[in-house]
């Protein structure tokens, strides 16, 4: 099965037990915005939890805010976002259709690298164990020249971005002999600059001080409430605010399903520390972060950081943490040391003094900021994609198996007694409303055990606890686990002690 195609089976997966539909479905959908069924809301919420849990609960020096999506209409401007939050665009002239003019050169490297692995693996082939893979890729001239085609065609296009040269980044699209995929024709317009935050009006005013934009990032709601919580909470240098929040970006390319909505979840964290320290702090964080990832489980080899070559004018360090999604490596998480910037340009554009009073130095300063920022729904679709298994049985049936962390998995348990018989299910009721306390459970008494146990692996639950008439003699109920499938006989008493072992959050935490 193609990557392509695993990944379309995942989408229909989702919206089949309830994890992500389309919005409006109804009304024949809305672009690039997605609805969290039952079942998708629950894992989002574990994951909030796991995120929230891991900043404010372990770091005795990091509190947790919740600030609103409307905010002063200047702090998009102290921030640069009303200048300068652009995608530059380009339409095509038959099609209609409105791109990303960087997207499209990216879309076009990633096709001359696919050529390159194709080569790479063509000799691979040929020469067998004796492919010396490092002197094919410096020697071979096919890898060579379609590498240098590559490497011009990026190293232009950074420098058009760089320069804000639009007319630069258009030729290199008419060079690059670009088709638009569906009208198939090199029809483009001039590029444009588009910003992608949304407006809206403030009360009854029409005129442009009436301008409100839905955040764009949930990261300035912390700044503009720095004083606030260093002075309520009496926080000590260095020190945290973490925040997760709806954020909302009138992205132009929206696909890849909840990889790139308009209407997302953040979930970030400004660490500010003495001038000086930061990157010390950076590299702290880079870690840490990486560590909340891999404990979820899905693989060290699907993670890669990549360094920031060219930072934004505010940062002196900036790092992404990559996942292998089903359409290769992309973002997931943003690492940023953006210096005492957003402080700074707060203080600039309101007036007001943002400074803080270092008693071990006796001095006053604008701190200096780490942000790791991090999308909710990437972390959906992360955790979806890797948890997504589909498995051939020795009885030669197939099952889909959503192998979750526990500690994330939407249910917990799911009680199931073998037959609908009145004296089983009086017992496994009363289980269910022991287990209910503690965990999200499930009670399900129709179809065979078998198909009830597909069902089960299909929305990744980690327990299955079985009730038969041996239990009304033994008090002991078989408890199915979902990887393994194995079964064992365990008392009843002993369920949720048992259980708790396995989805605590703590298994999570105690990891980081
Ligand atoms: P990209 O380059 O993919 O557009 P970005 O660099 O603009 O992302 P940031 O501004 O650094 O992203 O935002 C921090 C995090 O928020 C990202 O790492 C990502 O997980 C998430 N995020 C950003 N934009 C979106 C979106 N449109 N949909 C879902 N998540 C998003």
């Amino acid at each position: 099965m193609t990557q392509e195609e695993l990944f379309k089976n995942l989408i229909a997966h989702t919206k089949e037990y309830g994890f992500i539909f389309p919005s409006s479905e109804l009304y024949d959908g809305l672009g690039a915005v997605y609805d969290y069924g039952q079942m998708g809301s629950e894992l989002k919420a574990n994951i909030k939890k796991y995120w929230w849990d891991s900043m404010v609960k372990l770091n005795e020096n990091i509190v947790g805010i919740d600030s609103c999506i409307f905010m002063h209409p200047k702090i998009w401007k102290a921030s640069g976002h009303v200048d300068a939050f652009n995608d530059p665009l380009i339409d095509n002239k038959d099609s209609k259709k409105r791109y990303r003019a960087d997207v499209l050169l990216e879309d076009y490297i990633a096709k001359i690298e696919a050529k390159i692995e194709k080569e790479v693996a063509k000799g691979q082939k040929r020469f067998g164990e004796a492919f010396d893979e490092a002197q094919f890729r410096a020697t071979n001239p096919n890898v060579l020249r379609e590498k240098a085609k590559a490497d011009e065609v990026r190293a232009r296009m950074s420098k058009a971005l760089n320069d804000n040269d639009l007319v630069a980044l258009r030729q290199l699209i008419i060079d690059c002999e670009i088709v638009d995929p569906i009208s198939g024709t090199r029809n483009w317009t001039d590029v444009r600059q588009f910003n992608l935050m949304f407006s809206t009006q403030l009360g009854n005013t029409s005129d442009e001080t009436g301008t409100l934009y839905l955040r764009p990032e949930t990261a300035q709601g912390i700044f503009v409430n720095f004083l606030n919580v260093q002075k309520s909470g009496r926080m000590k240098i260095p020190f945290g605010i973490a925040q997760i929040g709806k954020a909302f970006r009138n992205e132009i390319v929206a696909r890849q399903f909840i990889f790139r909505m308009r209407e997302f979840e953040q979930m970030e964290m400004q660490f500010f520390v003495r001038p000086g320290e930061e990157l010390k702090w950076f590299e702290h964080w880079k870690e840490k972060r990486l560590k909340w990832h891999l404990a979820i489980g899905l693989g060290r080899e699907n993670y890669r950081y990549h360094d920031h070559e060219k930072l934004a004018h505010y940062a002196n360090a900036a790092t992404d943490i990559e996942f292998n999604f089903p359409f290769g490596f992309k973002e997931l998480e943003g690492i940023h040391s953006r210096t005492d910037f957003d402080l700074r340009r707060h203080q600039e554009f309101s007036g007001k003094k943002i400074q803080y009073f270092d008693p071990e130095q006796n001095a006053s300063y604008t701190p200096y900021d780490i942000e790791t920022s991090i999308g909710v729904d990437r972390t959906v679709l992360a955790v979806l994609s890797g948890a997504y298994c589909q498995e051939k049985l020795d009885n030669g049936e197939e099952r889909v198996v959503m192998k979750f962390h526990p500690a994330l998995a939407p249910v917990k348990v799911a009680v199931l007694p073998l037959v609908k018989k009145d004296e089983l299910t009086a017992v496994a009721q009363k289980i269910m409303d022991e287990l209910k306390l503690d965990f999200n459970c499930q009670y399900e008494e129709k179809d065979t055990i078998g198909r009830r146990y597909r069902r089960q692996d299909a929305i990744g639950t980690p327990f299955c606890v079985t009730v038969d008439f041996d239990s009304l003699t033994d008090g002991k109920v078989t408890l199915r686990e979902r990887d393994t499938m194995s079964q064992e006989r365990v008392s009843i008493e002993q369920l949720p002690s048992i259980v708790e072992k396995k989805v605590s959050m703590k298994r999570l935490l105690e990891q980081i």
